[in-house]
This record gives structure tokens, sequence and C-alpha cells, in this order.
């Protein structure tokens, strides 16, 4: 696999690359000068799963402001730079565990020189990011628009550019809005960088559509062996990318842990509120460090066969419902008590 042959990168007290799990990350929205907002929300994310964190640093007051983040914070910060290279400098004096730059926006040789300078001397990550929004016009016209041969001709220059300045701590992304051309261009890329990738889709979409257009590149990314480290980008508050990137990890079988909720679509023979009993149980079982697999379905007849490969389940009947563990009917329950039923089992699962 790919990603078991990258180079190790440690961003904080994390470490990606090299076969090491992947890692979840996500991005604030909060104004970075904010701080109180700004940690309240990484807080969020913490407790939601988030590994790493990044913030935008625009100005000198949010380079300052990082310092002051890193002391309420346990996860790992990103500083996110663009344009000012001197915002670079500034927040990795003020701690930032690894930042984020396109070179191509940072300016001349000089002032990447002067990032790199500042990066070795602390001995800090430094992610280049390619977008295809904003691939280099030679490259558009060279390859006549933007493909993923453009897009990862564009990355190797970058990487390029840095080694030559004599580093190589580095994350390499390569993000694009269009599925199959970001699994093309993973697909090449990953042939030629030794580098850790962090793999997303980029300005994906709201948090329905961007949810299904993430699954699908990173599902086929993810599953090629491709990837270190990923961000789910929604239009929607970041915790929900946090969620988001779990759930692709679970059900790519890449992270093991938490409970999976299994259930039938309803029909024309359901009897009780399924869908919202469904609801109600994926939020209930998110506290729960089980791994195991939980199915909701919606009636007696096909729901104990259904339910087999869970490991426990509850079936709804009319006024009723059925408690279910592998498959095997354990007793029957009032509807309105199946939630709690269920509750009490997870409670003593391994008791
Ligand atoms: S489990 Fe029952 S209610 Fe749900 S889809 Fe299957 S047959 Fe219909």
């Amino acid at each position: 696999m790919y990603r078991d042959n990258t180079k190790v990168v440690h961003i904080g007290d994390r470490v990606i690359g090299g076969g090491n799990p992947i890692l979840i990350q996500s991005m604030t929205n909060t104004r970075t000068e904010d701080v109180k907002a700004t940690v309240e929300q990484i807080h969020r994310l913490e407790a939601a799963g988030c590994d790493i964190i990044r913030c935008t640093v625009p100005t000198l007051e949010a380079a300052k402001a990082v310092a002051e983040i890193k002391k309420q914070i346990s996860i790992p910060l990103v500083a996110d730079i663009h344009f000012d290279y001197k915002m670079a400098i500034a927040a990795m004096e003020n701690g930032a565990d690894k930042i984020r730059i396109n070179p191509g926006n940072i300016g001349s040789k000089d002032r990447i020189a002067a990032v790199v300078s500042c990066a070795k001397e602390r001995n800090i990550p430094i992610r280049v990011g390619v977008n295809s929004g904003s691939l280099e016009k030679e490259l558009v016209e060279k390859y006549h628009g933007v493909t993923a041969k453009g897009l990862v001709e564009s990355a190797l220059d970058k990487i390029g550019i840095i080694e030559d300045l004599g580093y190589d701590n580095m994350v390499v992304s390569i993000k694009s809005s269009n599925v199959p051309l970001c699994v093309e261009a993973h697909d090449l890329l990953a042939k030629e960088c030794k580098y850790p990738l962090h793999v997303g889709i980029t300005e994906a979409g709201t948090v329905y559509g961007g949810n299904i257009k993430s699954a699908m590149g990173l599902g086929i990314i993810l599953n090629k062996g491709i990837g270190d480290t990923i961000r789910v980008s929604l239009s929607g508050d970041p915790v929900e990318e946090i969620k988001s990137a779990k759930y692709i990890l679970r059900f790519l079988g890449i992270r093991k842990g938490g409970i999976e909720v299994v259930s039938c679509p309803t029909c024309g023979r359901t009897r009780i509120d399924l869908i919202g009993l469904a609801n109600q149980v994926e939020t209930m079982v998110q506290s729960y460090p089980l791994d195991i697999k939980v199915a909701v379905m919606g009636c007696a007849v096909n729901g104990p066969g259904e339910a087999k490969e869970a490991d426990i389940g509850i079936a709804g009947g009319d006024g009723e419902g059925l408690l279910i563990k592998k498959g095997e009917i354990i007793k029957k329950v009032k509807e309105d008590q199946l939630l709690t039923v269920l509750k009490e089992e997870l409670d003593n699962w391994n008791k």
C-alpha cells in the first residue's frame, strides 16, 4: 500500500505517514483573532474526534492568537497561510505545529526560502497544497485545461522548490472538487511522491451533497491505499466534517471503534416510526466506545433475519417490538420502550 511507504512526519505530538493510522483534520471557521470563539470550536471538534486542527492566519493578530489558542487545546494546530510569507513565519514563531502554504502564492524564492529556513530551525512540517482552482496558467495551457497531469506537475514543482532549499519535512495535498479528476491526480501523485498525502475533496458542497462527494472521492482514494490524513470539507458546522470522516474511515474498515448503526429503508410493512427511531439510536450510540453493529429494523418479518449480521438489534411491530441478539429474538418490548431497552443493553455490554 502506498501509505505504508510514505515518509513519517510529526505534527506536534501526532504522527502521520509510514503506515501510521490515518488522522482526521478539520478547519475552524471562526476568526482566528477571536481566541475564545476559536478555542470553543476546537474543543467541540476535539470532543467529536478531530486529530489535527487548521486555522487561517491572515493577520499578525491571528498569528499572535495562535500562541494563546495553543495553550488551551490539546491537538496540534496547523496555520493556513496565503500570500504573506511573514504570516507563515509569525505563525511558526507563535507555536504552529505545521504550516500549510501554496508556494505559488507566497511570492519570490527569497520569501519561500525565509519560510523554509524558519520551519527548518524548528523542524515544523510544511504542507504544500495545490488546488485545481489555482493551477498555474502555463500548466492549464500545456495540458489544455485543468487536468490530473497538470495538478501533479504543479505539486511536484512545489515539492522540488522546498527540497532544493534542503528541506524534506513535508506533507502534500492536491485537491479538486471534481471527484474523477481528484482520484486520477492521486493515482498519479502517489506513484511519484514519498511524502504523506493530505486527502480531501475541496469545496465539496453542503452537508448533504458534500458528504456524498467526499465519501465517493475519499472512499475511492483511501481504498487504493492512498492518503495519510484526511479532511472532509463541508459548507456546515465543522463538527459534521469530523463525523463524516469517522464514518468514511470506519465504513472502509480502516478505523475500528464506535458503534455502526444499520437500519432498514422502511416499506409498507413498517408500523412504527422507524425513521425517527433510527435517528434517535444513531445519536444515542455516539457516546459508546463499543466496536459493535446495531440494527434498527422496521418489522418482525424480515427484521431478525436482516439483523443477523448485527451484534444487537431492535425490530418494530404494531405497538411493540423485538430485541434481537445475533439474529435470535431475546424478548418482546412495548414500542415506547425499545430505545430504553436498547440503551440498557449497551450500558451493560461488557459487564
Ligand atoms: S425490515 Fe421489514 S419494514 Fe424494514 S424494509 Fe424490511 S420488510 Fe420492510
